[in-house]
């Protein structure tokens, strides 16, 4: 029997997939949709090469790293909320990605109890999950969909030209362009921040796309910051390596500057959509840049 991290069985993983915590009232639970190879040297695009490589190494990093797809489900007033949906079946090479519809079944949670989808953008490994039948089908009919009027705008027609990773440009727009047609019933645009259920907010903070927003979910004095991908692997602590799929690069880093500065100085709990699954942990200040630590895990 092959005891590798991934079982021949696609319902049946022999790691965990979703790991639970609670903001106060609110149940929050990040759930795996798998892992996408990517480049590491997309990590640090305005970075000499050779420093770039050897903070790589430092960091055990292979050249191929793995992309985790980190989702969200938050449980509040009554309303369930899923914050990205993953991949997909928008890249079809990507095997061990787009299993959240597997892996929602498997945390015993019905797509149809699912009241609002936040999408903290419209890239495809953020969006894709909805384009799966497997879910769509199975979404209610009076499903919200909040993503902001700004990338809504934006990927009716998107601009790459600061977006240098140019493999995947085709599969964005082409992603984008079925979510805005599947769910122009569903959408539900917003400017600057949204209230989705008492304690989940959604904000705009551009960026990584012109759009691009964050999700806190605050309860009881604790808070928790969903950063989508305002921070990515290796973004804590060199987080001014800029990334090949930020629109807009020069935003991004004072947006990630600004989020670190302020989960550093308050100690909530932070986590994004790229970083090592469940990417539970906190930020800590170090020097100019920063630390993650992340958070215990209550076995
Ligand atoms: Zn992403």
């Amino acid at each position: 029997m092959c005891l590798c991290h991934e079982s021949r069985h696609p319902d049946h993983d022999l790691v965990p997939s979703r790991y639970a915590t609670r903001i106060g009232e609110i149940d929050v639970l990040v759930i795996s949709d798998g892992a996408l190879p990517i480049p590491a040297d997309i990590l640090g695009t305005n970075v000499d090469s050779a420093v770039r490589d050897a903070a790589l190494r430092e960091r055990f990093l292979p050249d191929v790293i793995d992309w985790g797809l980190n989702v969200v489900v938050v449980h509040s007033g009554g309303r369930t909320i899923l914050i990205d949906a993953g991949v997909g079946l928008e890249m079809p090479d990507a095997t061990r990605a787009g299993r959240l519809a597997l892996r929602l079944k498997g945390a015993g949670i019905d797509p149809a109890s699912v009241t609002d989808v936040v999408a903290t953008h419209i890239h495809m490994d953020h969006i894709g999950g909805l384009l799966d039948q497997r879910l769509r089908s199975q979404m209610r009919p009076d499903l919200r969909v909040h993503v902001s009027h700004t990338d809504i705008e934006f990927f009716k027609s998107p601009d790459f030209s600061h977006n240098t990773f140019g493999g995947i440009q085709d599969i964005i727009r082409s992603s984008a362009r079925k979510f805005l047609d599947a769910y122009k019933a569903e959408l539900r645009p917003f400017d600057k921040q949204h209230e989705v259920a008492p304690g989940v907010v959604v904000t705009l903070t551009g960026g990584h796309t012109p759009g691009h927003s964050v999700v806190r979910v605050s309860s009881g004095g604790e808070r928790l910051t969903f950063a989508g991908d305002a921070v990515v692997p290796v973004g804590v602590d060199c987080p001014e390596w800029q990334n090949a799929f930020d629109h807009e690069p020069e935003e991004a880093t004072r947006v990630r500057m600004r989020l670190l500065r302020e989960a550093a100085s308050t100690g909530e709990l932070f986590l994004a959509s790229h970083l090592s699954f469940p990417s539970l942990g906190r930020v800590a200040a170090a020097g100019k840049a920063f630390r993650y630590v992340p958070a215990n895990w209550a076995y």
